[in-house]
């Protein structure tokens, strides 16, 4: 680890000069601030596949999930967002011919930022009771190392899910919204999608009448913009039809999903029901971004596959991008500082010898007034010298990076 004096200094750099490090009820999820409705279908070149990481945060035994419940979590992901779920058959008849295959397959990661083999879980147990609505200093714990939660992988890439305890009373996950990514509303480094651990895969541990999986394909679909069937906000219980379905606010902005004031929570209707009569057809109280039980959410509609699309072109274009890890440096979280990524092994008449530790590094060296002198990039692991023309000499920073790591040491020269 460099020492206190030298992260001084460092962060002196970062502050005077730009020195950048490419820096860049059921459900709590709202946005203030909703795109509008897409006007121009956002069709899908081909279907793409989203890397998940699922980061497990235990308090207890009962939070701890098993790798099996976790994979059939994926797995009614594939299945709800391929339109190849079982249960799609009880869609009523208005919606048939509305139904979407959204075209997004979702795999549990296989490598890490790093580009190790990983299993793309991450089981962290902590000692904070109720962790997913504990903040410090407008941090989410559940989301950072050092806060007693599981840091994200480079959220640009990756899919992060986090699974715990959300101890929010009756929530049972949340999505963040593009939108709440693009307005800093919510940092990049709590992007992702938050499930209650009872909630969390099919069957198993699950508790009924949750247990088939639909809580964290509902919050995928905020974490994509979808909002609920009836808007942003939750129309009163019983409101009088004439009121609140000409009101705008009780939209979500999809034409195909007729308008809705009704939650239906924790319930299972069936046949046609329709709570702003008169207009157009039923309530869509069988797609996944309504509150129904796990077993009457069976969902989406083309509509919605717009809006996702659009999103994900506007929003969310790391996730359509298959090189999208190799490049994610630094990016969506505090640069974790290390040590291990090479060695200086001498330094002498503007040139340095120097032993790479790991593939794939991207070297930056600035001088002591923050400005970049030289940069390279090195492929293998291994040693090599590297010329730097018309230095002055002094008090240098060599910067290296991978991904999310970086080491930073002085060099005089
Ligand atoms: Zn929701």
């Amino acid at each position: 680890m460099i020492n206190a004096q030298l992260t001084t200094k460092l962060l002196l750099l970062l502050l005077l000069f730009s020195f950048t490090i490419n820096a860049q009820g059921w459900c709590f999820s709202l946005t203030t601030n909703p795109s509008p409705e897409v006007e121009v279908t956002a069709v899908p070149v081909t279907a793409i596949t989203i890397p998940v990481v699922v980061h497990n945060v235990y308090y207890n035994d009962a939070q701890r999930l098993t790798e099996t419940q976790i994979q059939s979590q994926i797995a009614v992901l594939n299945e709800d967002f391929r339109s190849a779920n079982a249960d799609l058959d009880q869609v009523i008849n208005w919606y048939q011919n509305k139904v979407a295959d959204m075209e997004i397959n979702f795999v549990l990661a296989d490598q890490d930022p790093l580009g190790n083999p990983h299993s793309g879980i991450i089981f962290s147990p902590t000692s904070i009771d109720g962790i997913g609505n504990d903040f410090t200093n407008g941090r989410r714990n559940l989301c950072y190392d050092d806060l007693g939660g599981s840091s994200a992988w480079c959220t640009d890439c990756y899919l992060n899910i986090w699974v715990a305890d959300l101890d929010f009373s009756g929530v049972a996950g949340v999505g963040i919204f593009p939108t709440e990514i693009a307005s800093g509303e919510v940092p990049r480094a709590e992007d992702g999608v938050y499930i209650q651990y009872d909630r969390f895969g099919r069957g198993g541990t699950a508790t009924a009448p949750y247990d088939l999986g639909r809580t964290c394909t509902h919050e995928i679909g905020h974490y994509l913009n979808l909002l609920h069937p009836w808007g942003n906000v939750s129309p009163p219980p019983n409101c009088n039809p004439s009121i609140c379905c000409p009101d705008p606010v009780y939209d979500d902005l999809v034409d195909d999903t007729e308008k809705q004031t009704w939650t239906y929570a924790g319930l299972c209707p069936s046949g046609f029901q329709d709570s702003c009569p008169g207009n157009g057809g039923p309530d869509n109280y069988q797609n996944f971004m309504g509150f129904v039980e796990d077993a009457c959410a069976i969902m989406f509609t083309q509509g919605q596959k717009d809006r996702v699309w659009d999103a994900l072109q506007t929003y969310r274009p790391g996730l359509l991008n298959p090189d999208c890890i190799e490049q994610c440096v630094v990016g969506t979280k505090t640069p974790q500082q290390v040590d291990n990524l090479f060695k200086l092994i001498y330094s002498l008449h503007g040139e340095l010898t120097l032993e790479a530790l790991a593939p794939d590094l991207d070297w930056t060296l600035y001088n002591a007034l923050g400005q970049e002198v030289s940069s390279w990039r090195s492929e293998l692991a291994g040693g090599f010298t590297q010329q730097i023309s018309g230095v002055v000499s002094g008090v240098h920073f060599l910067v290296v990076q991978k991904g999310i790591l970086l080491q930073v040491r002085k060099v005089v020269l």
